[in-house]
């Protein structure tokens, strides 16, 4: 019970969207390329899609980088 609340808290805090290239805070309004493994139905997480893609993908391309 306590770990689940844990990961919730967790989804639900930010994170920033990040380039994995050059570092750059990936910013609204912006096309980005996310390589995403897909995770099993109960590790998805449910959150803000910037905060989701953030910590679910294993790589993030911003705009200059692709
Ligand atoms: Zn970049």
């Amino acid at each position: 019970m306590v770990i689940l609340i844990e990961k919730l808290k967790d989804a639900f805090t930010s994170k920033k969207l990040i380039c994995t290239n050059c570092g750059k805070q990936i910013a609204e309004g912006e096309t980005i390329i996310a390589k995403i493994t897909m995770p099993s139905e109960k590790e998805m997480i449910v959150s803000k899609l910037d905060n989701a893609i953030a910590r679910t993908a294993d790589a993030v391309l911003c705009q200059r980088c692709h």
